[in-house]
């Protein structure tokens, strides 16, 4: 069986951050992209607020660099998706179907994945007028009327960002109060072409080879409606991706892996040498630069553990 002083799963800001920091501390590591390689930044347009690119840069571009700068420095870049995992104190197994990999450390930077309402028609629907992705896919409804559905600063955001190319926005949310920060809501508020929909929810998605229109339920009177729109975005939050680790990492309630309770290594999970930056251990930033941050923070904390596993883990869970 292949061993490893280090193994990073996902491909995004924060495991190739890890990657980068691990491989110059002289870890070796091994890197399993899998099959979304480099993340939700893949699947975005500009990136505006990445310091270091001053006219911006292209998502999947940025990609792209940071991986040639991982290979630099010699990291082993795996295509595979990780199956299985087995996870303790004592010993850290990762299988890719049925080859295992042993590793003393490991750091997990598997993302989160869009939510969908989970209706039939969307799925149905998904890229023919049905996106949860604004950056992407907002240029292909040019003065069209859309819809985009939520009530959180992604919502607002999102919503103002279409604005740039269709003729109307809709924002349908299920309540009659937003989540989203005030100068957010304000923004969308002051925007001529922005139109709120409150207290509804979608309850199907029409149209045959496309979207056309959506059906609405006011949560409130129960009075059902037809709202036609060439485009429904979904921004309604993220699911992190931590399937594999369930019954044996500690999560949140929301499946977020928990970290920052060992104050000696703030990227450190419940098992000793498993640790998790990006995405996957934050549902509050989700921002390019901080997940990167906290990747270069995993792979200072595995040097020091590797260094001393004993004294820096704080046995406090
Ligand atoms: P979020 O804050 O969790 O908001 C998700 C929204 O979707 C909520 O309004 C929720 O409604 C609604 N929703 C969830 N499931 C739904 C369903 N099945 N049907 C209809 N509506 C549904 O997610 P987010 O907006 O993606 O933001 C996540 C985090 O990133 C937040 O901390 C946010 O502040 C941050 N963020 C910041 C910025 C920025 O500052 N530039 C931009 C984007 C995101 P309820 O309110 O009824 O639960």
């Amino acid at each position: 069986m292949e061993k490893r002083d280090v193994i990073i799963i996902g491909s995004g800001p924060a495991g190739l951050t890890a990657a980068i920091y691990a491989a110059r501390a002289n870890l070796k590591p091994l890197l399993f992209e899998g099959v979304r390689a480099g993340g939700q930044l893949m699947i975005t347009t500009e990136v505006e607020n990445f310091p270091g690119f001053s006219e911006g840069i292209n998502g999947p571009e940025l990609m792209q660099e940071m991986r040639a700068q991982a290979e630099r420095f010699g990291v082993d870049v795996e295509s595979e998706e990780v199956t299985k995992v087995e996870l303790s104190a004592e010993k850290k197994i990762l299988w890719v179907e049925d080859d295992a990999y042993e590793a003393k450390t490991v750091i997990i930077a598997t993302g989160a994945t869009a939510n969908l309402l989970g209706l039939a028609n969307e799925a149905r629907l998904m890229g023919r007028g049905v996106s949860a992705c604004a950056t992407c896919d907002g240029f292909f409804f040019k003065e069209k009327v859309i819809c985009v559905v939520g009530g959180g600063d992604s919502t607002m955001e999102e919503a103002t960002f279409l604005t740039r190319f269709a003729s109307k926005v809709y924002i349908i949310h299920r309540r009659d109060q937003f989540r989203a920060s005030k100068i957010m809501i304000q923004k969308a508020k002051d925007n001529p072409k922005i139109e709120f929909i409150m207290n509804s929810v979608v309850i199907d998605i029409l149209g045959e080879e496309k979207v056309s229109g959506v059906k609405l339920e006011n949560t409130v009177t129960h009075k059902i409606s037809d709202l036609e729109v060439s485009g429904i975005f979904l921004a309604i939050g993220h699911t992190p991706n931590t399937r594999l680790f369930k019954g044996q990492l500690k999560l949140d309630e929301k499946g977020y892996i928990l970290t920052s309770e060992n104050k000696n290594q703030l990227t450190a999970s419940n098992i000793p040498g498993v640790f998790a930056c990006g995405d996957v251990q934050d549902s509050r930033y989700r921002q390019a630069v901080t997940a990167a941050g906290s990747g270069c923070m995993a792979a200072l904390d595995v040097e020091k553990y590797l260094e001393n596993p004993e004294h820096l883990y704080m046995v406090i869970h």
